[in-house]
């Protein structure tokens, strides 16, 4: 078993990317959030994104889809000249329609877009994505509590922010188990032995998954729903990553589990 399975250049790249949005991130202020009422981010299966209003900075966003533009137009003058091709024409108007599929997760506009001009389907969705990213970090921070922690997420309904389908969590203190968002960068807790995906508790159901050399990894595996979630105990670590960085590092373990029969999003929904 390989212990990394993706290539350095894209590693590289994603990490560029996470270090943008960390400096857009904090020109954000959390006064362009408002959650709706007390159901944000504990109503049962909803996430808190399709509940809250946030006001975008359309140009501000607009920028960040070029400054992301740029940063693939220097790995690749190819892909520059397609991200070129596709923010060209870009208005306030369409760069919000951006915003709106990319909040929805419409896959289907973004096809359509990137059809229409002769790029990849990937393109466009990645660059409204990587700009959506810092606005949903936001949301976050806005929904966890005093103890920096989401409170509650109903099993199957994903992360109780941003709707991203769980796959990642974290070893703390005495063995306390936290999910963590590599999208929203939201935490919360939840049992060692439990299924995000299902609810299953069972221990017999419930396999770790251990890969050679590597003690600091496992994979959690559900044989109920065939879900399965990485857990990582980086209480050892000497520098803590952020869970999108954890998500990155990790995707080893992704193939890994889904080489075994396993999903990210369980099997049950
Ligand atoms: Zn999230
Ligand atoms: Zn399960």
């Amino acid at each position: 078993m390989r212990k990394s399975a993706v290539s350095k250049e894209y590693v590289n790249l994603q990490k560029d990317i996470l270090r943008l949005q960390e400096q857009w991130k904090k020109g954000l202020d959390t006064s362009c959030i408002r959650l709706q009422g007390k159901t944000a981010g504990v109503a049962e299966s909803v996430p808190a994104a399709a509940l809250a209003e946030i006001d975008f900075d359309i140009s501000l966003f607009l920028q960040w889809i070029k400054d992301v533009g740029e940063l693939l137009g220097a790995k690749s003058a190819e892909l520059g000249i397609k991200v070129e091709r596709l923010v060209t024409g870009l208005d306030e108007k369409g760069t919000r329609r951006w915003i709106d599929e990319a909040c929805a997760l419409n896959n289907l506009y973004f096809d359509s877009f990137a059809q229409e001009h002769g790029v990849e389907a990937w393109i466009p969705q990645f660059l409204a994505e990587t700009a959506l990213r810092p606005y949903l970090q936001l949301l976050a921070e806005v929904v966890e509590n005093d103890d920096g922690i989401v409170k509650d997420a109903s099993a199957g309904a994903g992360c109780p922010v941003c709707g991203e389908p769980v796959r990642l969590a974290r070893l703390e203190g005495e063995g306390k188990k936290l999910l963590c968002c590599p999208r929203c960068l939201a935490e919360w807790n939840e049992k060692r032995v439990y299924c995000a995906h299902c609810g299953n508790d069972d221990h017999e159901t419930i396999s770790f998954l251990t890969v050679e050399g590597d003690e600091t990894a496992q994979i959690q595996a559900c044989e109920k729903c065939k879900g399965y979630t990485k857990v990582i105990d980086t209480r050892q670590f000497i520098s803590k990553p952020s869970s999108a960085m954890l998500d990155l590092t990790t995707i080893h373990l992704d193939y890994i589990a889904q080489e075994n029969g396993y999903v990210a999003a369980g099997a049950t929904r």
